[in-house]
């Protein structure tokens, strides 16, 4: 950043709603909470960002990056960037200079910090789980490619398989998709992400921006060998408040038959990745379609320790959701072997059972956890609805704590060493 010498003028922080996946990481990282969004756009808030470029490596499309000299007092709302299609043209710098009498190249600053500090109604500070979320991969991680298909240019993939993977009726259903990339390359990563752009426009006649969803398979392909990736993907017939409304690419993707052809694009993803090395620890606790990428790197171990090559540390699920019909793949994870993975459920409406969340299970797991939270070779990964990071942060937090640790240095430690990842939407 340059230094300031014109206090009227900002460099204004924007994104770009043409080529942004609203994958939320930029949101996720931003250790101030400039970032917001609604169901339309990713915007930042002027009076809040000060500049410091945090959100930029960890964005996969690249557009974060985007700067606007204004004048202060004509910055961009937030309210006008959340309506926004394309962003606005540079001012032309003789505009700016006549709104502000200043010569053309003048320097200019980002917005002065003005960082409202959450608090609780008591006033104390909020708990931000979100700041404990690692933007680096573990150092062992497998290099992962992004972005080889931009927004803008989307690939196509075959559908080769659409199952539901549920025991529940279709208002719960999620289904189990297989794609398939023929000869273009496509190398993803366990834990990666693609996007996939649904056919039409929306209630604004623009094309519906590509919906993010995680795969589901491991690195050499669903059907090993072949070029393709699986994805879990639950229908959305209901929105966050509980009222009905049809979920535009969830659907979309469900009412796929094979052979039909669909557009993605991707992949994206450059730190919720896998550790490579021999002994290193996987801590998976998920709920719903979060266990996309749960399957992936399990199915990966799996494949590895059949190999006979491979020494896998240990791997311990927390994998929870409304009902053991609801829940996604709970057949084929029950034979997995026990001495290969330790899996616990959390189901929170069992008719006649108390409730039981993900959070629950992992406090009565404790002596267990806190093993892995001391050990730098063991990886924990969170994936879910929104909702449930910040319990799983809190209990991990408590676990901490409950053993005598100082819950601060552990958790930046984890998030220095790419040991705690949170994806969540
Ligand atoms: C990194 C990342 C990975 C993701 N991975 C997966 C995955 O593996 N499987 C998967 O099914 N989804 C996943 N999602 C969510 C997915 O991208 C879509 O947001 C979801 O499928 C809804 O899209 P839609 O077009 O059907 O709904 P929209 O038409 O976009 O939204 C309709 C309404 O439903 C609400 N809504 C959106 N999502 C949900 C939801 N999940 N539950 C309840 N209400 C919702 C919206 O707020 C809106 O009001 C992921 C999201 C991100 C950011
Ligand atoms: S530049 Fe820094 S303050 Fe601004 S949005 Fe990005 S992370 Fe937040
Ligand atoms: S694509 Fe970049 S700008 Fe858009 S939500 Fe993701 S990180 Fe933020």
């Amino acid at each position: 950043m340059e230094m300031v010498v014109e206090a009227n003028v900002i460099n204004q922080h924007l994104i770009d709603p043409e080529i942004c996946i609203r994958c939320n990481t930029c949101e996720a990282t931003c250790p101030i909470g400039a970032i917001t969004h609604d169901d339309r756009n990713y915007v930042v808030r002027a009076d809040v960002c000060n500049g410091c470029m945090a959100c930029i490596s960890p964005c996969p499309t690249g557009s974060i990056d985007n700067w606007r000299k204004m004048p202060r007092v004509r910055a961009y709302s937030i309210e006008e960037q959340l309506t926004w299609d394309e962003l606005p043209a540079e001012l032309p710098a003789d505009q700016l200079e006549a709104e502000l009498g200043t010569a053309p190249g003048d320097a200019v600053a980002p917005a002065p910090p003005n960082v409202p500090q959450p608090a609780s109604e008591a006033g104390e500070p909020v708990f931000n789980s979100a700041q404990y979320g690692a933007t680096t991969p573990p150092w062992s991680a497998a290099h992962a490619y992004t972005n080889l298909h931009p927004p803008k240019s989307p690939t196509t993939a075959t559908v080769v398989g659409n199952f539901n993977c549920t025991e529940a009726g279709y208002e719960n259903q999620t289904h189990h998709i297989v794609l398939d990339f023929g000869t273009m390359p496509f190398p993803v990563l366990e834990g990666q992400s693609i996007g996939i752009v649904p056919p039409g426009v929306d209630a604004n006649g623009k094309p519906h921006f590509a919906r993010q969803y995680s795969i589901a398979s491991p690195r050499n392909g669903e059907r090993p060998g072949y070029n393709n990736v699986s994805l879990t993907v639950k229908r959305v017939l209901e929105d966050h408040q509980g009222r009905p409304v049809r979920g535009v690419a969830s659907n979309y993707v469900c009412d796929l038959k094979v052979g039909d052809k669909v557009q993605v694009v991707g992949p994206f993803g450059a730190s919720f990745l896998m550790p490579n090395h021999p002994k290193s620890h996987i801590v998976m606790i998920c709920t719903g379609t979060g266990s996309a990428p749960m399957r992936a790197m399990t199915e990966w171990r799996r494949r590895l320790r059949k190999s006979g090559k491979f020494e896998g540390g240990k791997l311990m699920l927390f994998f929870g959701a409304r009902t053991q019909q609801e829940l996604p793949y709970f057949g084929p994870l029950q034979t997995l072997p026990k001495d290969f993975i330790d899996i616990n459920f959390a189901f929170s409406r069992t008719p006649g059972a108390p409730k039981r969340y993900v959070q629950d299970v992992m406090r009565e797991r404790a002596a267990d956890l806190i093993e892995m939270l001391k050990d730098s070779h063991a990886h924990f990964y969170v994936c879910g609805l929104k909702s449930m990071e910040e319990g799983v942060v809190l209990a991990l937090r408590d676990v901490a704590a409950d053993a005598g640790l100082d819950w601060d240095s552990i958790g930046a430690a984890l998030k220095r060493e790419g040991r705690l990842h949170l994806e969540t939407y």
